[in-house]
């Protein structure tokens, strides 16, 4: 039995800008303003942890949470013991969904600690490998046609097998983009479409789904604002293709709605919305008792908070759809390396102890919001 312990937790906020600016229906992101957690133990090990968030833009206020309320709790704590904290970080931390990518962060980096500790990858503490390689899926931004034709050449040149099409309120740009790209690389090409809540209203939703259905889509994630839960049901039993929740499902809590509410076909997965890898682990689980397929979502992350989705998406108990688990390749620059290695469009299992990110200070530091 581990008696180690933490001695010291600080969160960096960081700015890391985009290879390219990227639109979707929530907007343009062109740099990614996180904040890394850095957990050191009593054995001289550092653990590294994201907090990733697109909606706010700001990772800096959560770091200051992390430095002023879950430091002091935390520090003393044993890092095997993540439900204690836990608790902790809910007794301490204002009630809020943004703080939950902070208790995501410092998970993380807490995982990390204890799975170098045990020798052992992150995915080993959370039931180890439940298979060998996860498909990935690349995203692609709202641009006109030949642009988004142009960027699926490209991913499908460096071998990715699912492209993510971004839709917002032009619909029949959309169709016109998934029908391009069908008719361009046939039947083996994976379409998913993200309409990040750009429908307004149920029965819109179903007639956009209904004209995206000749084109053998693998899913349509989110058509209805978060809360719509009844109009996601109504456009799940209205169409043929799988309707996926993301915005509907940050926490454990949500997941359980969205599952009453017969919501969602698929869940797509945050560790940083979720609260950390054992919240995400929660919903996965519940996934599989209720019988709804299940995603794993990125923001997208940086190496590190790519990893954590990386250890979650080798270990769920059944993974449905390709994933958005390479979050580090949308971003220009990191502040760690990872060992993802990423062969024929699939993500390989991490095989170091701990998360498997080397932390670049230098780095750190040139990326730090001051
Ligand atoms: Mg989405």
């Amino acid at each position: 039995m581990s008696t180690m312990r933490v001695t010291r937790l600080e969160a960096v906020p960081v700015s890391v800008p985009l290879r390219e600016p990227f639109t979707s229906a929530l907007g343009t992101q062109t740099t990614s303003d996180y904040g890394i957690v850095l957990a050191e133990a009593d054995d001289g090990s550092l653990g590294v942890g994201e907090i990733s968030l697109i909606w706010h833009g700001d990772g800096a206020a959560l770091c200051d949470a992390v430095n002023t309320l879950l430091a002091p709790a935390v520090v003393g704590m044993n890092p095997f013991e993540v439900t204690r904290f836990q608790a902790v970080a809910a007794d301490v931390l204002a009630f809020g969904r943004h703080s939950l990518a902070a208790v995501a962060g410092v998970e993380t980096a807490l995982l990390d600690l204890a799975g170098q500790a045990a020798g052992q990858p992150v995915h080993s503490l959370l039931g180890g490998l439940a298979r060998d390689r996860v498909p990935l899926s690349m995203s692609l931004p709202v641009a006109p046609v030949p642009q988004v034709l142009a960027r699926a050449a490209e991913l499908a040149g460096q071998g990715f097998r699912t492209v993510k099409v971004k839709g917002a309120g032009d619909h029949d740009l959309l169709v016109a983009a998934v029908a391009a790209l069908r008719a361009e690389h046939g039947p083996g090409l994976g379409i998913r479409v993200d309409l990040n809540m750009a429908c307004r209203l149920a029965k819109d939703a179903v007639t956009l789904v209904r004209r995206l259905e000749p084109y053998g889509v693998l899913s349509v994630e989110q058509p209805l604002p978060a809360a719509d839960l009844d109009g996601m049901a109504e456009v799940r039993a209205a169409t043929a293709v799988p309707i996926m929740a993301d915005e509907s499902v940050w926490s454990p809590d949500d997941a359980w709605r969205a599952i009453r509410a017969r919501a969602a076909d698929v869940i797509n997965i945050y560790v940083p919305e979720a609260g950390g890898l054992t919240a995400a682990r929660r919903i996965a689980d519940l996934c599989a008792v209720a019988g709804v397929g299940v995603a794993v979502g990125s923001m997208p992350e940086l190496g590190a908070g790519t990893a954590a989705a990386a250890h979650l998406a080798f270990s769920v108990p059944r993974l449905d759809q390709p994933s958005d688990v390479a979050g580090h390749l949308y971003h220009a620059g990191d502040v760690v390396t990872t060992e993802l290695v990423i062969e024929d469009g699939f993500l390989l299992p991490p095989t170091s102890p701990g998360l498997g990110v080397r932390l670049d200070r230098d780095r750190l530091e040139a990326c730090r919001i001051r």
